[in-house]
């Protein structure tokens, strides 16, 4: 005997029925992919791009979007937010089939399958976006001054120079940029360049803070902290606004100190240490604030106090003549504070302390530092 099995037929629409007595499309209209309501509203900050979501905005990186790449990101991000999908695995499209003013009609479609057995398929919702512009939250307290602490360069004894306050401000905007997605606050009100130094007005305090730790080890700066009261919150709590003063050495790479009362070359600074070269024992060496011999830093002379040579002859076992580039003096020093072969015709850098001339080390991190 054998065994026929008649497939049933789809108590829909009467054609062979294939997954739960439904046939494939059958089974495909009654298990809808994704749903999605439509007209979405769709608030945008008219200043910065960021798009009110649930909770607060969801911020934009525009770089070079024209208008239409930037609604479409717009859209993106309510889109993620509305669209419900109801399978793993599926593929989303868009396509704009209309665009007025401030409405845009979409075509969303998705791709996929409503059931293992049954193969992938394409599903479209046409959807309608209606923008609206408004002004977000960072943006209010932004246009408004808005700020939570200021933080002060200065530098010990001398003018900070425009080389320094421009890489303060590229530094302060990278963070600033870094935080910009996940701190609403992450902005600067105004950056003010005055006689003492360059203030920065900056809306997050936690931003600030990090700013002025990267900064005080970068450039062992000194730091002070002060805080003034500002008025109360709704609850009485009193409010307080932090400044963060930085003051930096007088000295800077390249600058000379003395640290034991020995004339050293500053040759880096960073992660709160001091590079230096002492000039009598030609010897590197590091020293940080919380070495004895710290207190004993003080400033020697600029950079600028140094002196370019010019090897002139050099007998094996014999004296250095060297002549000095401005004025052509020749002086003799010993071949022993050499650090490198001595070649005739080769410039050197000297430095003139009380009339002793030391020979700088090898110059070249100066120049790696101006470039
Ligand atoms: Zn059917
Ligand atoms: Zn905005």
């Amino acid at each position: 005997m054998m065994l026929i099995e008649l497939a049933a037929p789809c108590y829909l629409c009467g054609k062979e029925a294939v997954v739960d007595g439904l046939c494939n499309t059958c089974y495909d209209e009654q298990h809808p992919l994704m749903e999605v309501s439509t007209p979405i509203a769709l608030l945008a900050c008219k200043k910065c791009g960021s798009v009110k979501v649930p909770g607060g905005w969801k911020k934009i990186y525009i770089g070079n979007m024209n208008a239409e790449e930037l609604a479409e990101a717009q859209i993106d991000i309510v889109l993620e937010q509305e669209l419900k999908l109801f399978y793993k695995g599926l593929t989303i499209s868009l396509e704009e089939v209309n665009k007025l003013d401030r409405v845009t009609h979409l075509i969303v479609t998705a791709t996929g399958k409503s059931h293992e057995n049954l193969p992938p398929h394409d599903e479209e919702h046409p959807v309608e976006i209606r923008f609206r512009y408004g002004t977000c939250d960072t943006c209010g307290m932004m246009s408004g001054g808005y700020y939570e602490a200021i933080l002060q360069m200065r530098a010990d004894g001398r003018q900070l120079s425009d080389d320094e306050k421009k890489e303060f401000t590229e530094r302060v905007t990278e963070m600033t940029v870094a935080r910009y997605k996940s701190d609403d606050k992450a902005f600067v009100s105004l950056i003010d360049d005055n006689k003492f130094g360059i203030d920065y007005y900056i809306g997050s305090e936690h931003l600030a803070k990090d700013i002025a730790d990267h900064f005080e080890g970068r450039y062992i700066a000194e730091r002070k902290e002060n805080f003034s009261l500002v008025g109360e919150d709704k609850t009485g709590k009193k409010k307080y606004r932090i400044t963060i003063l930085l003051r930096l050495p007088r000295f800077s790479i390249g600058d000379f100190v003395l640290v034991s009362e020995q004339p050293c070359q500053v040759l880096a600074m960073g992660t709160s240490n001091l590079t230096c070269f002492n000039l009598i024992r030609r010897e590197r060496f590091t020293i940080n604030p919380r070495n004895p011999k710290w207190k004993t830093l003080d400033f020697l002379a600029p950079l600028t106090e140094r002196r370019e040579f010019m090897v002139v002859t050099h007998v094996f076992g014999q004296p250095v003549q060297i002549m000095d580039s401005l004025n052509f003096d020749v002086t003799e020093v010993d071949e022993s504070v050499f650090d490198s072969k001595i070649t005739s015709g080769a410039k050197i850098h000297g430095l003139f302390v009380e009339d002793q001339l030391y020979i700088l080390p090898d110059q070249a991190f100066i120049e790696i530092k101006e470039n």
